[in-house]
């Protein structure tokens, strides 16, 4: 038998994010007493009035298909939410709900690129985006950022970046996987030239909620008109409500592009689940007591680890002002992130992401998405391990 693999499926290869998580989950399941600075999702339950508003629909049997797009109840105030908290009119109609904001991204780009179309991605990105853009046949064009910069593109970079073939800027802000949060000026310079040039915007803002040290969510969708309608912008249920597994995203989109984007989900996945979207109702609609309590925790957490990190030998690591990671420069102690991660996994069995996977080799993701006590107990490690470096 030829198992031959299309190209397209060829070009991918898989989340090392996900990988790693499974190898310190099943280090775990065998016994080992690993520290897991691997998640890429809260450690909160989902709050407790959503799960009953889904357990309510299940029992009532809201268990058949809904629109391929999701129910008017939920499109509905998810239009309401983008008025409410990013002053950004959207008809329900530009609503679309996926399965995950992963899902979100994945039928934007699918949507609206192709073979010949570039795509602009400012690393360290968020490692699906290149393998999006290929899996849509277009090309990733990557604009390199470091610490110096807290990881942001510059007006600059961008503008000498765009060609006669750019289609899409992917903007993140909060950022998965350093933590920066472009402010609302720097968003607006990048937002001018996308407009300027004819440039669209995919602009993922799931971790919009989540900012400390008093930073500030702009949508670059909000300056003006030009820039709503240049503008997708993508979200989910994920982050701010402990929904990873609930697989629940929404985007919000010119009428055009949110209509193919709704022929491809009808084709491919139909709709979210039934009674998980009356659970993200519930989540928009309800109380938002939780983050308040969320944000407190995990802002304590960001301040112990931006702290130690940086009175580790070797390790550097800038201040992050959103979503909940640290982007630490591991580039003091010698090592490229793969081989500091997988001995430091091996010798302290503290699993940490190099940044390879975002496409930043000088660079580890710690996500503070654990307890206090394992982020003491797991940087301690991490500190023995680069002083034994530091020996030789
Ligand atoms: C978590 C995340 C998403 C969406 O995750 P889902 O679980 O698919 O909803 C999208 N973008 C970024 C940058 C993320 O970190």
């Amino acid at each position: 038998m030829n198992y031959r693999i299309s190209r397209r499926a060829a070009a991918l290869s898989p989340s090392l994010t996900l990988a790693i998580d499974a190898k310190a989950k099943q280090m775990k399941a065998d016994g080992l007493d690993v520290v897991g600075f691997g998640a890429g999702e809260p450690d909160f339950d989902t709050p407790q009035h959503i799960k009953d508003a889904a357990a309510k629909a299940l029992a009532a049997g809201f268990t058949k298909y809904t629109p391929s797009s999701g129910i008017p109840e939920l499109r509905q105030a998810i239009a309401e939410k983008f008025k409410r908290e990013n002053g950004l009119a959207y008809k329900s109609s530009q609503i679309i709900v996926s399965c995950g904001g992963k899902h979100s991204c994945c039928n934007v780009i699918l949507a609206t690129c192709q073979e010949g179309d570039e795509v602009i991605i400012p690393a360290p990105y968020w490692l699906s985006y290149p393998e999006m853009v290929k899996l849509a046949s277009a090309t990733p064009v990557i604009l390199q950022t470091t610490d110096q910069t807290e990881f942001k593109v510059t007006p600059e970079q961008l503008r000498a970046a765009i060609t006669p073939r750019t289609r899409l800027f992917i903007l993140n802000s909060p950022s998965n996987p350093t933590g920066s949060v472009y402010t609302p000026q720097e968003v607006k310079a990048l937002g001018d030239i996308c407009v300027e040039k004819g440039v669209l915007i995919m602009s993922d803002e799931i971790y919009e909620h989540l900012l400390y040290d008093g930073a500030q969510h702009k949508s670059v969708a909000s300056f003006s008109q030009a820039h709503h309608e240049q503008t997708i912008v993508v979200h989910g249920f994920a982050k701010a409500w402990s929904m990873t597994g609930w697989r629940l995203g929404f985007l919000a989109a010119p009428e055009p592009i949110a209509k193919a984007i709704d022929a491809i989900q009808s084709h491919s996945t139909s709709n979210p689940t039934s009674f998980a979207q009356k659970g993200a109702v519930a989540a928009l609609t309800g109380p938002q007591e939780h983050l308040k309590n969320w944000l407190a925790e995990f802002d304590q957490r960001r301040r112990y680890a931006h702290q130690k990190l940086n009175a580790i030998p070797g390790i550097s690591c800038c201040n992050a002002k959103g979503a909940f990671y640290l982007f630490p420069n591991i580039g003091g102690t010698g090592l490229k992130s793969t081989e500091f991660c997988s001995r430091l996994l091996e010798a302290e069995k503290v699993a940490a992401v190099p940044g390879i996977a975002f496409g930043a080799d000088d660079y580890i993701r710690i996500s503070y998405a654990t307890s206090m006590s394992n982020i003491q107990k797991g940087l301690d490690r991490i500190e023995n391990f680069c002083r034994s470096l530091a020996k030789g």
